[in-house]
Parts: structure tokens; C-alpha cells; sequence
């Protein structure tokens, strides 16, 4: 990465190729995936992300799907990133006897997919993209204005700097700055919970393997990470989020153990715990002229399956796949024509796991009379059928995916 270039055209205008907003951990992995391609990139970013320490380790993680953990090896991250292994996933519910096991030898591989801290992936973004002379991230930088005009997209600094590119990429999370700017709405549904996301220290060894229980008021993650310890992601109704985070530890792990049950031995040591709101949107336009939107400023979803930041990767790598083409063909990678492409490619991914979890969710939380029966059944069935399972299971390793691995 180089220090600003002050390169200045049309008055005090920087140009570049394409500009960021976000180096999260979606803007990020779309930068790396330009690299290559000879087009000067600049993102800019409001702040060094907030590191949520528990028990010595970021406490917010991700489960990186086979299929991304490939794109992040072609991107050239994964190999400055150590990965926990998630070699087996066991789901139950409360109410019924029943219950799913997938394993990876029954997709002859040897993970399902891979934890890693948040902060470890996005210094392992940053790390790949630094001998890159064409890619710049502006931190900390506030944007004050931005503006379509013909031909270009321009925007202004706080320190009063001004920049311009064919094309703007919204990378700036749910709660997008730009997206507002470009008055782009979206479809919203507010779960009225939030996940409590903590590590803790069970007694028995997690063997690589991440359990989820569904109760009714929520999913309870319980995820593989280094050193014996677990990541937990537990979605509650507000009210109750309240009252497990004003416990003392000693409190809330009693709460934990009595709903995750003993399939570790007791849970015996909590870290910081934090809390997020949780939300599933949708923006009503993912792209505009001179504008693409990725991750989460596109689309937030349940946590219950991980896959919010699986999604953001994909649009990234299909987006810059896009760009990298409409340049090599000489057409301009900010109009319409181009974005259309990128927009169609991730509409059936991006609507399929966003159905897909809010079916889960509604199934999971819902107390109609005989549901729970019908839920333990189909679990019950699932666990058996063994077809049905590895099906389930390759969509949930994203190796069916029809995603580009490197761009190229
Ligand atoms: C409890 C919980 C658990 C989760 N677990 C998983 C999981 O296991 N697997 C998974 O795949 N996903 C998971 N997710 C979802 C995942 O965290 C998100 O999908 C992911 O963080 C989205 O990445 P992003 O880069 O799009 O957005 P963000 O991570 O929100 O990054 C946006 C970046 O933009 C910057 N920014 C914002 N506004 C501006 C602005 N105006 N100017 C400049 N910069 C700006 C921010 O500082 C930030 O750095 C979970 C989410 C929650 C809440």
C-alpha cells in the first residue's frame, strides 16, 4: 500500500479506479481480490474496528465456510490466518428427542469449515495487501459529502481532500452511511433480540465440534476455538439479553449450563461478554449507477447459521470478478450494464440464505401447538436420511457455490 498519491486532476481531484467505503472484513476481501488487477482502489475507513477481548481472545468470530476458506486461500489471506477446524456440527432442539449430526468425512473433507476471529481475518486482509502499491486505505478518514455526477462519483473528506472514480462500493455494514447517501431503503426485521457473544471454558475437549441448540426463545452457538475454549453466539428477546448481561459470571454461566445441557461437561469460565442487535435486512437496490452495495450494507441476516460475513465474501469476489471483466472488455465498470451483471449473480444466493434462515428461525421459535413435535421429527428424520443430510451439508460448506475462487 502507498501513502496518498497526490495525484490531482479537475481541480484538487484525486482519481482513482474504484473507491470503498468500509475496510471491514467484506471491503477488505473485495480489495484483495482487485490486487491484481492494476486498477487503484482506495478505501476509506472511519476507525480501527473494536476488538471485544474475552478470555484473551476476540470474542466475535466467524465460521468460514469451505467453499470462502477457499476463496481466502486464492485471495492469498488464509495462510497468515490460523483457523479452527469444525470437523463435526451437532444441532438439537429442546422440546423434542431428535437431532442432526453432519460430519466432514461424510463430505470427504477434513474441516466443514474453519473459526477465526474477526480481527485475525481482517489483519490477515490487510497483511496480503500490503505490497500492493494500487490498493490504499485512508484510516481514520470521515467522508463529508458524496455526489453522482456524469461520469464519475465524487467524494469529499473531511480534511477537506477530494476524490473521484467511476465507481463507489458500499462496504460500510448494516447500518450504511452510503446506502442512506444514495437513498437506496431497504426491507427490515427487527427479531427484537440481540446475541450475547462470549468465550468460555468448558470442562470436556470440543473435539472441532460446534454445537447449536434451538430453544424457544433463540439459538444457542457453542463454537470450537483454539485452546479448549468455545465461542458462544446466544439469541435472546431483548429483555432477557438485559437480565443474563447484568449477571454476575457466576450467574450467567449457571443460566448456560442449564440450557446448552452437558454435552461438554460444565461450562466453567466465562469471559467479557457483548451484546448485538439482530436484524435481517435487505436493500431494495443493490446496485445503482456508479454504486454497488457488498456485505452487510446489501443484506444482515440471523446468526443462527454463521453466514452473514460467507455471503459478503461472495458478493465481493463476484463484484470484482465483474470489474476485472468490464476492464479487460474496455467497458465502464460504473454503468449499469456491468453492475446488472454482478446484481443478477447474487440475487439467488443472497434470497435463498436469507429464506433459508428466516424459515429456521420462525420454525425454531415458534410455540404453535404441535410444532415442537413436528420439528423433533424432521430432525429426527434428517439424522437418518442420509441423502437428504449431505445435501444440507454441502450447502452449508458453500462447496456447491457457483462462486468464482480467484479472480482472475
Ligand atoms: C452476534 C453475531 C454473530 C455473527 N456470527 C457470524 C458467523 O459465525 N459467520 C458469519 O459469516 N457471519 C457472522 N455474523 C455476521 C458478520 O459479523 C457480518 O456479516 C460481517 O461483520 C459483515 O462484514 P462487513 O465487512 O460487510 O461489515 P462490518 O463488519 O460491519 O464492517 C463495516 C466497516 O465499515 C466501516 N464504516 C461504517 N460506516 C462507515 C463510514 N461512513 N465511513 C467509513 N467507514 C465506515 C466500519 O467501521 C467497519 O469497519 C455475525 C453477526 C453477529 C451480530
Amino acid at each position: 500500500m502507498t501513502a496518498r498519491i497526490d495525484k490531482e486532476l479537475n481541480g484538487h481531484v484525486e482519481q482513482v479506479d474504484v473507491l470503498v467505503v468500509g475496510a471491514g472484513m467484506v471491503g477488505l476481501a473485495f480489495a484483495c481480490a482487485l490486487k491484481d488487477s492494476g486498477l487503484r482502489v482506495t478505501l476509506i475507513e472511519r476507525g480501527e474496528p473494536q476488538v471485544f477481548e474475552s478470555l484473551g481472545m476476540d470474542c466475535r468470530v466467524s465460521a468460514i465456510v469451505l467453499g470462502n476458506q477457499q476463496i481466502l486461500e486464492g485471495l492469498g489471506a488464509w495462510k497468515h490466518l490460523h483457523g479452527e477446524a469444525m470437523r463435526t456440527m451437532r444441532i438439537w432442539d429442546d422440546q423434542q428427542p431428535g437431532g442432526i449430526r453432519f460430519d466432514a468425512d461424510e463430505i470427504e473433507a477434513d474441516a466443514l469449515g474453519y473459526l477465526v476471529q474477526n480481527s485475525h481475518l481482517q489483519a490477515a486482509l490487510k497483511k496480503t495487501l500490503l505490497p500492493y502499491d494500487n490498493i490504499e486505505i485512508l484510516c481514520p478518514a470521515t467522508i463529508t459529502k458524496v455526489e453522482w455526477l456524469s461520469g464519475h462519483v465524487q467524494i469529499e473528506l473531511e480534511d477537506g481532500h477530494k476524490l473521484a472514480a467511476p465507481l463507489i462500493v458500499g462496504a460500510d455494514g448494516g447500518r450504511s452511511w452510503l446506502r442512506e447517501q444514495a437513498d437506496i431503503g431497504i426491507y427490515s426485521r427487527d427479531y427484537k433480540q440481540s446475541g450475547i457473544v462470549a468465550n468460555v471454558r468448558p470442562m470436556m475437549p470440543h473435539h472441532g465440534t460446534a454445537f447449536q441448540r434451538f430453544t424457544a426463545s433463540g439459538p444457542l452457538a457453542m463454537l470450537p476455538m483454539k485452546d479448549g475454549l468455545c465461542s458462544i453466539v446466544w439469541s435472546q428477546f431483548h429483555d432477557d439479553v438485559e437480565r443474563l448481561m447484568a449477571l454476575d459470571d457466576i450467574g450467567f454461566l449457571e443460566e448456560l449450563n442449564l440450557t446448552f445441557g452437558p454435552m461438554l461437561g460444565r461450562i466453567e469460565e466465562v469471559g467479557k461478554r457483548a451484546a448485538f442487535p439482530l436484524k435481517a435486512r435487505l436493500a431494495m437496490h443493490l446496485v445503482r449507477p456508479r454504486l454497488a452495495l457488498i456485505g452487510d450494507a446489501a443484506h444482515t441476516i440471523h446468526p443462527l447459521a454463521g453466514l452473514g460475513v460467507n455471503l459478503g465474501l461472495r458478493d465481493a469476489m463476484v463484484l470484482a470478478q465483474e470489474i476485472v471483466d468490464a476492464k479487460k472488455y474496455d467497458e465502464d465498470w460504473g454503468d449499469m450494464s456491468v453492475l446488472n451483471r454482478y446484481m443478477k449473480l447474487r440475487m439467488p444466493d443472497i434470497l435463498s440464505v436469507m429464506g433459508s434462515m428466516e424459515g429456521l428461525h420462525r420454525i425454531f421459535t415458534s410455540q404453535f401447538p404441535g410444532l415442537p413435535v413436528v420439528r423433533g421429527l424432521g430432525m429426527k428424520v434428517m439424522g437418518n436420511a442420509s441423502v437428504i443430510k449431505s445435501l444440507l451439508m454441502k450447502n452449508s460448506t458453500g462447496l456447491t457455490l457457483p462462486v468464482p475462487k480467484q479472480v482472475g
